[in-house]
C-alpha cells in the first residue's frame, strides 16, 4: 500500500502518521511519502528522523519530497491536508485562488502519474470545493474515487448526543451531515432517533466546534481531525456495516441536490472502498430549508472558482 500525505509537516499529519502505521487499518506495510512545499522540507526532515526513532513495524519506506513526480508516483491513496490557510483578513476569493493553484497542480499530478485507482480523501479546507478542484483536474480517474471529508464533524455530533442527550457512543448510527463543510453545514439525527430533536444551540455548536477548538488552541483540529479521518479511512476501506455515514462526494442528482459539486450526504460504505449513497431518506422541511442554504454557498464556492478558471 503506498499512501501519499500532503502538508507532511504540518500538524494533522503528526498525529496521523503513527495511527496510520499501526496495522489497524491495512494489515499491510506501508510505503509512505510525505509531500510538503520546499521551505518546510527541514521539517519534514525532523519528522523522518522520529519515524525512523519510532520503528513503526507497519512502516516499509518512508520518502520525504517536495516534487511532485515523486509524491504522486504509483500510489493508492492520497490523503491531502496540504493547502493554503485562511489569513485573517483574506477575501474568501483570495483563499479561493490560492486553494485552486495548490488543487489545480496536484490534480494534474494525480492524473499523470498516480496508479488509476487511487483513492483521494480531501481534508485541507475549503474542504469540499478542493475536493471538486483536484478531481477537475484529475480526468482519468473516476469521480467516486474521490471523497471529501466530513467525519470529524460526525464525530463531534456523536459526542453531543453522548453529552446532552445521554447516548451511549456505542449504540449511536446513521447520524449525517449534510452540505458544505463550513458554518453552514446540517447536522441531522432523524435517522438514529427520531424523538431527539436537535435544537438551534445543538446546530450553532457542530457548525462552529472547528472555530471554538481554534479560538482556545490558536491551532485548528488537529488530533480530532487525525482521529476522524482514521475512521474515515477505515470505514471506506473495511465498509460500514450497513451503518449509514456521512462523506462528500460526488453527486449524482441524490435528493435533486445540484449535480458536479461534491457535498456532504449520507453513504454506505463497502469492502475495497466501495461505496454507495444512500438516497431514500425522508428530510423534514426544517433541515431541507438549511442543507438547500449550505449547497446554495457551496454553488457560490464552486462558481466563483470557475470564473478563476
Ligand atoms: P498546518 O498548517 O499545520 O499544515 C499544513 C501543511 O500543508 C503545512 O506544512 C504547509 O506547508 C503544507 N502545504 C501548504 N501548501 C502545500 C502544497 N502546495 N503542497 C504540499 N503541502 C503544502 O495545517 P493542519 O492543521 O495540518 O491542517 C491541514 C488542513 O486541514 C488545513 O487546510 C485545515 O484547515 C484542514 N482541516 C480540515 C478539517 C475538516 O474537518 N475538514 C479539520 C481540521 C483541519
Amino acid at each position: 500500500m503506498k499512501i501519499l500525505i500532503t502538508g507532511g509537516a504540518g500538524q494533522i499529519a503528526y498525529s496521523l502518521i503513527p495511527l496510520l502505521l499501526s496495522g489497524n487499518i491495512f494489515n499491510t506495510k506501508i510505503d509512505l511519502i510525505l509531500l510538503d512545499i520546499e521551505s518546510c522540507l527541514e521539517k519534514l526532515e525532523g519528522v523522518k528522523m522520529e519515524l525512523e526513532d519510532s520503528n513503526f513495524e507497519y512502516l516499509n519506506s518512508l520518502i520525504i519530497t517536495s516534487d511532485l513526480k515523486t509524491a504522486f508516483s504509483d500510489i493508492d491513496l492520497a490523503i491531502l491536508l496540504g493547502g493554503f490557510p485562511r489569513l485573517p483578513g483574506m477575501e474568501r476569493k483570495d483563499l479561493l485562488e490560492k486553494n485552486l493553484e495548490i488543487f489545480k497542480i496536484q490534480g494534474t499530478a494525480l492524473n499523470n502519474y498516480a496508479n488509476p485507482n487511487v483513492k483521494v480523501l480531501v481534508v485541507a479546507n475549503p474542504v469540499n470545493t478542493n475536493c471538486w478542484i483536484v478531481n477537475k483536474f484529475s480526468p482519468n480517474i473516476p469521480s467516486e474515487n474521490f471523497t471529501s471529508y466530513s467525519y470529524l464533524d460526525q464525530e463531534r455530533l456523536a459526542y453531543l448526543l453522548q453529552i446532552k442527550y445521554n447516548q451511549r457512543y456505542e449504540n449511536i448510527k446513521n447520524i449525517i451531515i449534510w452540505g458544505n463543510h463550513s458554518s453552514t453545514m446540517v447536522p441531522d439525527v432523524s435517522n438514529y432517533n427520531s424523538e431527539i430533536k436537535l435544537d438551534d444551540d445543538d446546530i450553532y455548536m457542530i457548525q462552529n466546534r472547528g472555530a471554538s477548538v481554534i479560538e482556545k488552541r490558536k491551532l485548528s483540529s488537529a488530533m480530532s481531525a487525525a482521529n476522524g479521518i482514521i475512521k474515515h479511512i477505515t470505514k471506506w476501506f473495511h465498509g460500514s456495516d450497513d451503518e449509514i455515514i456521512s462523506f462528500g462526494v460526488y453527486n449524482m442528482n441524490s435528493y435533486k441536490f445540484p449535480e458536479d459539486m461534491f457535498i456532504s450526504i449520507p453513504v454506505k460504505t463497502y469492502k475495497n472502498f466501495n461505496y454507495s449513497v444512500v438516497d431514500d431518506l425522508q428530510i423534514d422541511n426544517k433541515t431541507r430549508t438549511m442543507i438547500n442554504i449550505s449547497i446554495e454557498e457551496l454553488k457560490e464556492e464552486i462558481d466563483l472558482v470557475k470564473q478563476l478558471l
